[in-house]
């Protein structure tokens, strides 16, 4: 039984594996590819709320969602209803061969909440991967030109096209070349690093842009709002605002990949509602459906409408089961308020690590916005990455039963994803647990790992 009504509590009656984990993870071993990899590696039998529970009887406290998600929480009520009600109609006509209602009122909901009051248009995908490729095909079916711009850090995906525009390496790149041609990387605004204000790290990229690629070849600038993967890296004001008023003035799609940071996450529905940012193009996926695969690309309509029929599609888009769980869904984050919800699960956050902060000079960073915040590990005294002690950190709450996850360049950032419905106490529980981390790989050990 899984569903909201589980008790909110963490409590472990094994090790982190238990022993019927440890035994599915044997077989896991034998039947599935080793490129697919774990956080932590219990078997799930049940989920909701803030907690997952594993095959041993083990209650775990849950600050990833499955990666941003679930947050509207696992098996959330008015989802389950919804697909159920749905599954006992069809599961599937394929949208391309036969439409069906679902799919037209989920795009009718995104033109409607999305920003801007443009005329707009939607098309539904699988992942949020798929949905970049296809913001792209638009963009070039739209301008008629071929070069993509995106920033260091990104991640857009792992397909051939969104692995190329992803800049971390090792381990969504190394030895999958050769990549799609004509994708452009320039720096981004990472303000714990590089220390500018968002116009001028602006001007840099885009001089950078204008002396190496041209307006005139360019297609599309491709950018999350706040970086997920890259390190919960959010640009400094202006950085954004600059690079889509540019966009505009030089005949470019600025297109956001809202895939992470969506629906009710940052505070905001989206991201780009802070700075009342309108992209031509708008990416989601996954929060946008409860946990069922979905993914959609969302804009102006005479963008979206460039490709002619039969060019945008797939066997699965739009999947009426999935559409019904994403009308549920969004209804819910906004009957619920969410987004409201996630900026006081930020400010508990945030209260929390700053607390540590003040006694902890590895926390270089604490950073991000409402439910997507993010602490950014270093040396002692220094901005050197720190990726061994946040591994330990994470590996601490994994076995204290508390799932979170890491992100960045460098492997040193611990990022908090909850569900937005978690329970202020729970949270809290989560949270001590990873300080306790911090306060259990003392300074100095970590100090001595890295002179050896
Ligand atoms: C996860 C993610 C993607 C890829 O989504 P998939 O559903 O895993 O294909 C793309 N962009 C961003 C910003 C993401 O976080």
């Amino acid at each position: 039984m899984g569903g909201p009504l589980l008790s909110q509590r963490r409590n472990l009656v094994t090790e982190i594996p238990g022993p019927e984990s440890q035994t599915l993870m044997r077989r896991k071993k034998a039947a599935v590819a080793a490129g697919v990899g774990h956080v932590v590696p219990v078997s799930i039998v049940a989920a909701g709320g803030g907690i997952l529970i594993d095959v041993d009887g083990n209650s775990l406290i849950d600050l990833g969602s499955g990666i941003a998600v679930t947050g509207v929480g696992n098996s959330a009520p008015a989802v389950v209803e919804a697909i159920t009600r749905q599954a006992q109609l069809f599961t599937h006509t394929c949208f391309t061969v036969t439409p069906y209602d679902g799919y037209v009122a989920v795009a009718e909901k995104l033109n409607s909440i999305t920003p801007g009051h443009h005329e707009k248009r939607t098309a539904l995908f699988n992942t949020g991967s798929e949905a970049v490729e296809n913001s792209i095909k638009m963009a070039r079916s739209f301008t008629n030109k071929h070069a993509v711009v995106v920033f260091d850090h990104a991640f857009h995906g792992r397909t051939n096209l969104t692995m190329g525009m992803t800049a971390k390496n090792v381990p969504y790149k190394n030895g999958f070349g050769p990549f799609a041609p004509e994708i452009h990387r320039v720096p981004t605004s990472y303000p714990f690093r590089d220390g500018l204000g968002g116009v001028e790290a602006a001007d840099i990229a885009l001089l950078q842009i204008d002396r190496q690629i041209g307006a005139s070849n360019l297609a599309a600038i491709v950018i999350e709002p706040i970086q997920g993967e890259g390190g919960f890296i959010e640009p400094a004001r202006g950085f954004l605002p600059a690079l889509c008023e540019w966009a505009a003035a030089n005949g470019v799609v600025f297109i956001l990949d809202e895939v992470q940071t969506g629906f009710a996450r940052t505070g905001d529905l989206f991201a780009a509602d802070d700075e009342s940012l309108v992209p031509d193009l708008i990416v989601t996926g996954k929060g946008i459906a409860g946990g069922l695969p979905l993914a959609a690309v969302t804009g102006r309509a005479e963008i979206m409408n460039s490709p002619r029929p039969g060019g945008i599609g797939g066997t699965f888009a739009g999947n009426p089961i999935s559409c019904a769980a994403a009308l549920a869904t969004i209804e819910t984050y906004e009957k619920d308020d969410l987004a409201g919800r996630a900026r006081e699960v930020g400010t508990i956050i945030d209260e929390v690590f700053s607390e540590l902060g003040e006694s902890d000079d590895r926390i270089g960073d604490i950073r991000g916005r409402g439910a997507m915040k993010a602490i950014e590990i270093v040396h002692s005294g220094s901005t050197d990455p720190n990726p061994l002690l946040t591994g330990s950190v994470a590996a601490f709450a994994a076995q204290h039963g508390v799932v979170v996850l890491t992100c960045g360049t460098y492997g040193n950032v611990i990022r908090f994803l909850p569900p937005l419905t978690i329970s202020d106490d729970l949270l809290r529980e989560g949270l001590r647990v990873v300080v306790d981390g911090f306060r259990a790989n003392s300074q100095s050990q970590f100090t001595d790992e890295r002179n050896s």
